[in-house]
């Protein structure tokens, strides 16, 4: 009689023990980064786009409840050397809104190009609009997001930028689902140009459905690399793709059980405290650097989804 007990108590821990542990393996959390605020165009320079694109995504987040970081160039926000204060306005309002801000250097420079020295004076100079920004709102500047997603081409470079990084109390901001919304967002921009109605919703309908294989993929490549689906950090841009295609986008991810999260919460994922190794003149997914850091070959990188001939050809023309 006691030994049934037992059993039934075992069984019992056993039953628990196995619901909590699918629930935990089920759970999907992803959270979302901006990068290159306050906006990036090539056509539609004009800061009514830019008012236009961070309105966008302001009132998706917001509807969505998401408490995205944004990733700041401060020479953006410069015109012929003077501070444009319309811009200004638009990191206001991002951070009036309850957003997380990062220092993505002043000026977006490429890292394999310069010195580590050059470097980061050019992540100093990206701190002092933030700083004050974040101080009146009573926060500090402690995320950092590599252009390019460049850490360094060698483990001098790499090391030398990531204690620089460290002592002056940054959080590297690492990426999981890297993509190519930026081309997407490129051809949207010619589209709009030729004022092609139709071109224009084809764009939009293929965008999500890159991002959803994207997603797709970087999910197997998180289970086959970790044996489960790791807290996601995804990476976009503060581009007219995502201004007119947020809300799609931001369902997407809902229709595919994802819950959004601050990166904050995503860093409490144990994957980020892996090592990487990768050192090569490729800016990649963080599962990428860790998968390569690991041992895997090349083959590990295969099938990652890429963007439509058309959206080449539209680039290209
Ligand atoms: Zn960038």
């Amino acid at each position: 009689m006691k030994l049934c007990y037992k059993i039934k108590i075992i069984f019992l821990s056993l039953i628990f023990f196995t619901e909590c542990f699918s629930q935990d393996l089920s759970r999907k959390e992803i959270s979302v980064s901006v990068d290159d605020l306050p906006y990036v165009s090539k056509y539609y320079n004009d800061v009514k786009y830019g008012k236009m694109i961070i309105d966008s995504l302001l009132s998706a987040f917001r509807e969505f409840n998401i408490k995205a970081l944004g990733a700041v160039n401060t020479s953006k926000l410069y015109e012929l050397g003077r501070l444009n204060y319309s811009k200004l306005i638009l990191l206001e309002r991002w951070l009036d809104s309850g957003m997380l801000m990062a220092n993505h250097t002043h000026s977006h420079k490429n890292i394999f190009t310069i010195t580590v020295q050059e470097y980061c004076k050019d992540v100093i100079e990206g701190e002092s609009i933030l700083k004050d920004l974040l101080k009146d709102r009573n926060q500090k500047l402690k995320y950092f997001r590599h252009p390019y997603l460049f850490r360094g081409e060698n483990k001098e470079k790499a090391d030398s930028l990531s204690n620089f990084l460290k002592e002056r109390g940054y959080i590297e901001a690492p990426v999981t689902i890297d993509n190519y919304d930026y081309l997407f967002s490129l051809a949207l921009e010619k589209a709009l140009i030729m004022d092609n109605d139709t071109l224009i919703s084809r764009i939009g309908c293929d965008y999500i459905k890159y991002m959803e294989d994207v997603l797709k993929y970087y999910e197997s490549q998180s289970i086959a690399l970790f044996g489960y689906n790791i807290k996601h950090i995804l990476i976009l841009h503060a581009n007219l793709i995502n201004a007119y295609f947020i809300r799609n986008l931001l369902n997407m991810y809902v229709k595919n059980n994802y819950t959004f999260i601050s990166i904050d919460e995503a860093l409490t994922d144990i994957c980020y405290q892996s090592k990487d190794d990768f050192y090569k003149n490729l800016g990649v997914s963080w599962l990428h650097r860790w998968a390569w850091s690991k041992g895997f070959g090349d083959d590990f990188f295969d099938g990652e989804p890429d963007i439509p001939e058309y959206i080449k050809a539209l680039i290209k023309n």
